[in-house]
């Protein structure tokens, strides 16, 4: 209730307490608890490739699927499994426009590529996954472009949010099977060809599931020079 009020004040009001039990233990810049950080739904144990878990007795270090056939982009690294709290802050984030979820959630993200890159072995450039401008209207925001910003602030990178357009409007991804999902978003993204892209760029999206959006955005960016493309999310999933 108090956290209501206190939410109510401002989209980027940030309470002194951790954001899913509300407890008033010293949390940082984290909005995160130790207990409650701590039981989070870290991604770990996951194909180096594209991220999704590993079963536990796996010695393998990729998925069957990336040991058949290696994706359009060359790395994906999420920074938790998408189950809840998480899947519910990043809902919240997206759906009711709770923005300072969004920075939350872009500061664990970083946090995570962090332990993932040193300074030198970033990709030169952020180029978060865009929206339609007719779903950019409806919901005031694209959720990846936010979360690319926090991600830039925190690891000093360039972000560019102009290079992508989504020229092509498509259904939601969440609702269709895979092989839907890839003809879904075949052809409906451009690049702005007026702009010049560093060799290594990073598509950030807030969750990757088929990965069938993020391959049609790296197959692009391949097509106009690029040669390496990472892949970073909050969350990842495996194919519905
Ligand atoms: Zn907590
Ligand atoms: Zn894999």
């Amino acid at each position: 209730m108090v956290y209501k009020v206190l939410n109510a004040l401002g989209r980027n009001f940030f309470p002194p307490y951790c954001v899913l039990c509300l407890s008033g233990e010293a949390i940082g810049e984290d909005y995160f608890c130790s207990g409650c950080k701590a039981d989070l739904p870290w991604l770990q144990h996951c194909c180096d490739v594209c991220s999704l878990p590993l079963p536990s007795a796996a010695k393998d270090k990729r998925c069957g699927r990336c040991l058949q056939r290696l994706p359009a982009f060359d790395r994906c690294v999420g920074a938790f499994y998408y189950a809840d709290p998480i899947a519910k802050l990043i809902s919240d984030f997206k759906y009711r426009a709770k923005l300072n979820y969004g920075r939350i959630l872009g500061m664990q993200l970083a946090a995570q590529l962090g332990t993932h890159y040193q300074a030198h072995t970033l990709p030169g450039l952020i180029l978060p996954v865009p929206l339609h401008r007719s779903r950019l209207r409806s919901r005031g925001f694209n959720q990846s472009l936010e979360l690319a910003k926090t991600v830039a602030a925190q690891l000093g990178m360039p972000v560019a949010s102009d290079y992508l357009v989504r020229c092509r409007a498509t259904s939601s991804q969440k609702d269709l099977h895979f092989n839907d999902r890839q003809r879904n978003v075949r052809a409906a993204f451009a690049i702005r060809a007026k702009h010049s892209l560093p060799d290594k760029v990073a598509l950030l999206d807030d969750v990757v599931t088929s990965g069938a959006t993020v391959a049609e955005l790296a197959r692009l960016l391949k097509d106009n020079g690029v040669q390496e493309v990472h892949v970073w999310c909050v969350a990842r999933t495996e194919r519905s």
